[in-house]
């Protein structure tokens, strides 16, 4: 079974994500907690190199492909075997973030789809939890976030708040044409509150 959390800055996906892993674990289910992009040494380094500005120069197709080349050896080294195995896998981000994200950032979406498709293969997501949220307010949660760690805020959080708005509204679409898959959590309100909701869900669709 393969969930995945998606959702803009400081929607609370981490924290969620470990809330819910740890729910299935006392169920006594074997559980894969990863993230993209990363997931494997190859894939985190490169999200290491994409993040740290390293590959700014490049245009939005060609870190696109960087992207997707992380997930195809996420998803065959890590994703598809825990699946093959049984386990749960839970994944902070996938592939609604690149359709989000490099959407957002004018990336065609015949590219995006047909990259989706090479990287992943059959490894689709069963359930996606959007956890949605107003854009000021992710935004100056990841800002607190922030404030005690060193070094600058990395590029994507440093974007308009436009920017972060017409993801929002693109993760919302996503949600909307595959209400099957997807689930969207109002994730404005308390940790407590948000993790409850998110359990019901994957009770309902996964559990019962
Ligand atoms: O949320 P997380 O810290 O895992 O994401 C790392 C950064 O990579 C985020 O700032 C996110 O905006 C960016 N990202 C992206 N395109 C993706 C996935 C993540 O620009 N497909």
């Amino acid at each position: 079974r393969f969930i995945t959390f998606e959702g803009g800055e400081g929607s609370g996906k981490s924290t969620q994500i470990r809330r819910l892993a740890e729910r299935l674990r006392e169920g006594g289910h074997t559980v894969v907690l990863t993230r993209e992009p990363g997931g494997t040494e190859m894939a985190e380094q490169i999200r290491a190199f994409i993040l740290s500005g390293a590959a700014e120069h490049l245009g939005p197709e060609a870190e696109t492909m960087l992207f997707a080349a992380a997930r195809a050896d996420h998803v065959d080294r890590l994703i598809r075997p825990a699946l093959e195995r049984g386990d749960w896998v839970l994944c902070d981000r996938f592939i609604d973030s690149t359709r989000a994200y490099q959407g957002s950032d004018g990336v065609d979406s015949v590219l995006l789809d047909s990259l989706e498709k090479i990287a992943i293969g059959n490894a689709r997501p069963d359930l996606t939890l959007v956890l949605d949220l107003p854009v000021e307010i992710g935004l100056a949660r990841a800002a607190r976030r922030r404030s005690g760690e060193a070094g600058p805020a990395d590029r994507f959080e440093r974007e308009t708040v436009e920017r972060h708005e017409r993801r929002r509204q693109l993760f919302l679409a996503i949600a909307a044409a595959e209400p099957d898959r997807c689930l969207v959590i109002d994730a404005n309100q308390t940790q407590d509150i948000v993790a409850d909701a998110i359990w019901q869900g994957v009770r309902q669709r996964m559990i019962e």
